[in-house]
């Protein structure tokens, strides 16, 4: 028997995959993944795949970077972990100086957690619990329209993907959507800032925070809206003394461009939540940053009852910090930020090559993130699942979300291997 074949056969017996209808692999097969190294991914026949999307966007530097397994097997040898009520460790602390340094001014406060769910969840309780220690009791919350936040329930509802929502609305809390700008200009943003400053003055002293995934909504279709709605969403919020969250779990660490989508926008927020590439893709580990006027209101004698009493078995990891804090050091010794222009400017190139398609429409990028749609076909068609098979058999990984067909590689990807993904994306759109 084949490896992959009996891998396969093994997995199907007991695991259970995420986002994933089990019954598709009936007929779709699962690839075992043997190891893997830069953006390349080999199961356990030698064949290799090219890590087109990182691993769920979570990849930034490649798989089995050497100096990040140095830096982990390093913290391996000292501390595994260690509980983080009472105690510490050096490479939180450490983490936590340098995200202070590196996040917008103001944000100075630092709270772990293990996956970006969690940190949604966390930002959204200590947004009504800073009001509510403040005697203020602020029930709503308001996202926007498509916007995805995760899927545990406080996280789904804050979301607006119907696929992910729809079966739970029964037992989610009441949040309000409020439209993203219809297009890039000045009439699209002021109609979205308008329908957003109703639900403020609606609900006025009752809403505890505005989530937003800023300038780019990823689970919801890779779409992008302007810098200047956010900036004058932001100013909204501090006119209703609503809380701003901005979920960078995705956009964090140079996504879009900037090493965080609010530098774009040129603001601060009042939480910013960051996983996904904060551990360059390695372990799970998130974080919430807030500001000093948050910290304070829950800052008082134990019997006062103001204590944020939320906590995570896995908070703040060593092992995690250790390999967020190896990625932050290749931020800083290979000026990434600047080495992606030119890498982003090429696969624009790539992209615009689409524009002769017919088939196609919404071509789009940001940063290191582009993307298309295909014209004319329905949900039911599943064509991204018809790209993601012929990816396996040309060696590339491919995951299209629906119809919307997105290219969001580790930042270590180079020409010939952006080459290879838009041939195999061309000869796709060919065989339509
Ligand atoms: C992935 C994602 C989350 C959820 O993070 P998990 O680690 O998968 O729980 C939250 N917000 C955004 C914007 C995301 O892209």
């Amino acid at each position: 028997m084949f490896k992959n074949q009996e891998m396969m056969e093994r997995d199907l017996r007991h695991v259970w995959h995420p986002c994933t209808q089990m019954k598709d692999h009936e007929r779709l097969p699962i690839i075992p993944i043997k190891n893997a190294k830069g953006v390349y991914l080999y199961d356990f026949e030698e064949n290799s795949y090219i890590d087109a999307i990182s691993s769920w966007w979570v990849n930034i530097f490649g798989h089995c970077n050497s100096y990040i397994n140095s830096k982990v097997k390093e913290q391996l040898d000292s501390l595994e972990h260690v509980i983080m009520a009472g105690f510490s460790h050096e490479q939180v602390i450490r983490l936590s100086e340098r995200l202070v340094k590196l996040t917008p001014e103001g944000l100075n406060r630092c709270f772990f957690a293990d996956n970006g769910s969690s940190a949604v969840e966390i930002a959204l309780k200590m947004s009504f619990h800073a009001h509510k220690n403040r005697g203020e009791i602020r029930p709503l919350f308001v996202s926007l329209e498509n916007s995805y936040h995760g899927e545990t329930l406080g996280a789904l509802a804050v979301g607006d993907v119907k696929l992910y929502k729809e079966t739970y609305e029964d037992v989610i809390i009441k949040t309000l959507q409020t439209p993203i700008p219809k297009g890039g200009e000045d009439d699209d943003i002021f109609e979205a800032l308008e329908a957003l400053e109703d639900i403020f003055y609606e609900n006025e002293g009752k809403i505890s925070a505005f989530i937003v995934e800023p300038l780019l909504q990823c689970a919801g279709g890779m779409r992008i809206y302007p810098e200047k709605y956010l900036n004058l969403a932001r100013n909204l919020c501090k006119k209703y003394n609503i809380y701003f969250i901005a979920d960078e779990v995705a956009t964090g660490f140079g996504r879009t461009g900037e090493m965080f989508a609010c530098n774009r926008a040129d603001i601060t927020p009042d939480f910013l939540c960051l996983s996904k590439a904060l551990t360059g893709g390695y372990l799970p580990l998130s974080v919430v940053l807030s500001t000093e006027e948050v910290y304070e209101a829950f800052y008082a004698e134990y019997l006062e009852f103001k204590a944020f009493l939320h906590s995570h078995s896995f908070t703040g990891n060593p092992l995690a910090c250790a390999a967020a804090n190896a990625t932050l050091d290749i931020f800083e010794s290979e000026n990434i930020i600047e080495k992606n222009r030119e890498k982003s400017f090429y696969i624009e190139g790539k992209l615009n090559s689409l524009r002769a398609f017919k088939n196609i429409e919404n071509i789009r990028s940001i940063g290191m993130v582009s993307a298309f749609d295909l014209k004319g076909y329905r949900f039911e068609d599943r064509m991204g699942l018809k790209l993601y098979e012929l990816g396996l058999k040309r060696g590339v990984l491919i995951r299209p979300l629906g119809n919307t067909i997105y290219f969001m590689p580790p930042y270590v990807i180079k020409e010939s291997e952006i080459d290879k993904v838009f041939s195999l994306i061309e000869e796709f759109l060919k065989s339509l």
